[in-house]
């Protein structure tokens, strides 16, 4: 029996960077939800495939978001 034990092929590109984003705004409340959960919890790099800098932009961006209450704190 050969079974292939293939790893599900995640998106390792950074999807900001595809879409060639300089900045994120905070008000861009449909993209920045794209980067949390079901719970309203921001998507870990290594799960969304963000690189770095754009991680930082979209922590710091849905944090303002969510002190703007524009983005919840947590999804019930
Ligand atoms: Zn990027």
């Amino acid at each position: 029996m050969a079974e292939q034990r293939r790893r599900k092929k995640k998106l390792r590109k950074c999807k900001l960077c595809e879409m060639k984003v300089e900045y994120v705004d905070y008000k861009d409340v449909r993209l920045l939800r794209e980067f949390l959960n079901e719970k309203a919890k921001i998507i870990p790099k290594r799960v969304s495939g963000n690189c770095s800098k754009h991680q930082r932009m979209i922590k710091k961006a849905i944090k303002r978001a969510r002190q703007m209450a524009l983005l919840p704190y947590i999804e019930l």
